[in-house]
Formats: C-alpha cells, structure tokens, sequence
C-alpha cells in the first residue's frame, strides 16, 4: 500500500510519517499534523455493512496509519475495543423521537472521548518502539472534564509514560472531577488550574513547544505528547465511528445504500465533528455535517459570518466539554478550506494568537457548504432533555441535548426529514443532577452523587462501574495552580528542578 505521509497545517513541507506524527503530538512549529490526502474507502458500504466494529475500525484505520503493519493495527485495536465496553457493538445506534442517536459512551469513561482514547496508548507505545524512541513519554492534557478521566484510563500505568492531566478546578461537574482526582496509577498526575478550558490549553501548548523545557526534559530522559484532539492518533479512530453509523444504518434496513444522512454532533474543540467532515471525504454519504453549539457560539458566529472571534464573555454552561473559545481543531479545516495553503493557515492562526480574531475569504467560505451550524441556550438545552424522555423514553445528556435541540429546531424549521444521526457524547450519568433536574425541575435537593442514584431509579439502569465506584474510591489529587504555575507542577512531577 502506498505511504501516507503527515503533513503540518502551518509547514506544507512537514513530511512524517503516521506513528512519528501520533508520536510528537503537534508539529514543531506550532501546526497541527494532517493526512496528505484523505483517503477514500477502499471497499463499498453493503460490504462494510457486515463488519463488527473492530473489523471496521482496521478497514477505516489501515488506510491512515500506513507504517503500522496488520498485525500491529489488528492488536492495537484488539485491545482497545474489547471487555471495557459493555456492548460488544461499541458505538450502539438508538432510534428515538425521529432520529438515530450514536451512543459513544459505552466505554470506561462514560464519555465518547473513550473511543479514542482507549486506542491512543497502544498506538503510542507501538509508535516509540517503531521509532526507537528512548525517552519515556510525558502526555500533557489540557481538559474540559471528559479528556482528563478517558485519558487518565487509557494510560495509567502503561510502561513507558506518564500522565499530566490539567483542568479548570471550577468548570467541571462533580462526577468529571472525582473521576479525574480519584485515579491510581503510579504514573499520573491531575492537577486543578484557577482558570478555564483555554487557560489549560494555551498552557499546555506553550510547554509543548518551548525549546527551553523540551531540552532540559531531554536531558532527563523524557519527551512530550499530547492526547488531545490535536493528536491525529485521536482524530483518526473517530473517523471509524462515522462510517459505522452508516454501515449500522444500512445493515438494519434504516437506509437506502447511497442515500444522505445528517450528521449532528455537538461541539466543543471541534475533533469529532471534523472526524464525521473526513469521514464525508471518505465517500460516507453524509449530506450536512451540523455543529451544535452552547452558549459559547463562537463556532456558530463563525460559519454564519466568516469571522472567528475568540473576545467574548466564556460561560460556564450545563454542558461543560463544550465550553471553548479557541476550538483547536479548526485549524485542520482552515487548512482544508484555504486549499492546503499553509502560509495562509498560519497567518490566520496567526491573527487569532495575536488579536483573538481572524477572517475568512469569501472563497473559503464557498467551501464550507456541507456544514450547518446552530446552538442551544441553557433553557433550549434543558427541554431537549424533558422531550426526548416525555417522547421517546429516551435519557440524553447536556451535551447531547445540545445538538438534539439544534436538530429539532432545524427539522422544524425546514421540514427536512433526511435521516440524521445525533452523536451522543456522554451517559447521562456523568451530569445526573442536570438529566434529573431537566425531567423534574422541582426534585429536591440532593448531592450530586445520591442524585445519580436517583437517575438510576428514574430510567430504570444499573450505574455504571465508574459511577459506582466513585462512592467508595480515595481522593489521590488535590494539586491546584495558577495559570503560570502549571510548568511548575510539571517540574515538580518529573523532579527537573
Ligand atoms: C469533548 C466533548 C464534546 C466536544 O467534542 P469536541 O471533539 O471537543 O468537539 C462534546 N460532548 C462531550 C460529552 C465531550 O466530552
């Protein structure tokens, strides 16, 4: 099979291969690695159809990660996809109030953020020994809340890393936070920022690319990655999902071969969402590709004016994985957009580091016409909730009620009726007090952990482990920093002082 090479979306000239991109996390200069070409399927989607999840996941994969051999891939995969989901169908599809919801939470986590995250360890470690790497390798996240616990799962203990994980210690629900600061394993390390999502990334990123730290870490015998989105080894197991849903949808007589389908996902760093944009590529017949916003619009204001303007007020939302202003996967669709002009996507980004804004061409604009945009208020979010369980019987979480609002209003709107998949990004478990609260506002108080146990006896489900366990585990962490203490508490971790 012929090579594909990475290329970065700020150095067209940037040429690694898959396992050395997954390996450094993010470019040099500051780019995101990319694909040079997106591939198409190789096999039609009636033969895809017959495929379980892991079979689909080589079919899709194989056809990015070109320097891993079929046996590395296959057992990459193996071991991510197995017992720790407890579906063997992995990503389920729910029909409910007249559309079709992607269940991504049937990992350890709860959260869709395991889809790739249970695979990224594997395909790291593979990804050292390929490149005799010999440093140990240090995973710097920055979390909204599902990130830090899913990756936290996928690398405690794995031989050969360790794990800094940094969220904003007051924008993150209770369940997110015990999860995180209650994690063994002698390799990692959860720290709380005063500060919000952004503050974590942007801080995260200087460390990344500041030649001082990265020498003096050197030294010592370690290197970084990053296992957020800005990893194409998270961007790349998500396509698979996409291709899934259709090939589910297919299988089970909901859809003609051939014919559209919406995709909705709600929207945070924008990597799930551009994994269904390269899925589409792919050869997917997905018709619009609908990003779903909170409060925080900015991604919205973006598709309908051509302006991303990151100077506005942040709110902490019911949705929390989705309250971003600097979405940093956007820089791959720039790079798409703009007709893979490197020296065009860096100047943007340029812009937006420098003023917190940039502008769009009329031209790229034109290329954005596969995507919808809409957002949901925190009362549209709520009634999203009441609906699709007062219609359906259906429980949805915050995040996923965001993007079900955005659908219905569209629907109603338009009367559109193209079959649509709603991509649903956690358990309702993981915001029980916001789920409980949305069906029956006047419930009375409770902390939020009886009140998962209260949802429980709502829709009638078992917790789920990592829930359950939660009652009895020990808090492990209690690290909380300022912004500009965060390379401190990275010092300290790696004893590089
Ligand atoms: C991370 C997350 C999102 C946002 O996904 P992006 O890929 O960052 O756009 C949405 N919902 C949940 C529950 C999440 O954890």
């Amino acid at each position: 099979m012929e090579k594909m090479h990475y290329q970065s979306t700020r150095d067209r000239h940037v040429s690694v291969s898959a396992s050395e991109a997954i390996l450094a996390g993010i470019s040099a200069e500051g780019g995101l690695f990319v694909p040079e070409r997106i591939p198409a399927l190789e096999k039609p989607m009636s033969e895809l159809a017959a495929l379980d999840y892991k079979e689909l996941a080589y079919e899709v994969m194989k056809l990015y990660l070109t320097d891993y051999t079929e046996e590395e891939l296959r057992e990459c995969i193996r071991l991510a996809y197995g017992a720790q989901f407890d579906t063997p169908k992995v990503a389920p599809l729910k029909k409910a109030d007249q559309a079709y919801y992607l269940e991504l939470y049937h990992g350890p986590t709860i959260a869709f953020k395991d889809m790739a995250l249970q695979i990224l360890p594997h395909l790291m470690t593979v990804a050292a020994k390929k490149n005799g790497a010999r440093e140990e390798i240090v995973i710097l996240t920055a979390t909204s809340g599902d990130t830090g616990k899913a990756a936290l799962a996928g690398f405690a203990d794995v031989p050969g890393t360790k794990i800094i994980v940094y969220y904003p210690k007051h924008g993150v629900s209770t369940v997110q936070e015990m999860q995180m600061v209650t994690q063994k394993g002698a390799n990692v390390l959860v720290a709380g920022i005063e500060g919000n999502f952004d503050d974590a990334q942007a801080g995260v990123k200087r460390m990344f690319t500041d030649p001082e730290l990265i020498g003096r870490m050197k030294q010592a015998g370690y290197r970084f990655s990053s296992a957020n989105s800005i990893n194409v080894g998270r961007l790349i197991p998500q396509v698979v999902y996409y291709v899934y849903a259709y090939a589910q949808m297919l299988r089970e007589g909901r859809i003609a071969d051939g014919a559209p389908l919406h995709v909705v996902v709600p929207t945070g760093n924008f990597g799930n969402i551009l994994a269904a944009y390269y899925a589409k590529r792919m050869g997917v017949p997905i018709d619009h590709l609908f990003c779903a916003s909170n409060r925080n619009k900015v991604l919205y204001d973006f598709f309908e004016t051509g302006v991303y303007d990151r100077n506005r007020e942040f709110y902490l939302t019911k949705s929390p994985s989705m309250d971003i202003l600097v979405s940093s996967n956007l820089e791959r669709l720039i790079y798409e957009i703009c007709g893979r002009d490197d020296e065009e996507c860096r100047r943007l980004m340029k812009c937006l580091a420098d003023e917190g804004k940039y502008k769009i061409t009329e031209e790229m604009r034109e290329n954005l016409k596969d995507f919808r945009a809409g957002f949901a208020t925190e009362e549209q979010t709520i009634k999203a909730i009441k609906r699709t369980y007062e219609n359906a019987h259906y429980t949805i979480d915050t995040h996923t009620a965001v993007a079900s609002s955005v659908y219905h209003y569209y629907r109603k709107e338009t009367g559109d009726k193209t079959k649509t998949v709603i991509a649903s990004t956690a358990s309702p478990f993981k915001f029980a007090r916001d789920v409980v609260l949305a069906v029956s506002p006047d419930y009375a108080y409770q902390s939020d952990l009886e009140m998962v146990d209260t949802l429980s006896q709502f829709i009638r489900k078992p917790l789920p482990e990592t829930v359950r366990s939660l009652k009895t585990a020990r808090i492990l962490h209690n690290t909380v920093c300022s912004k500009e203490g965060m390379q401190g508490v990275l010092e300290d971790f790696l004893g590089l002082k």
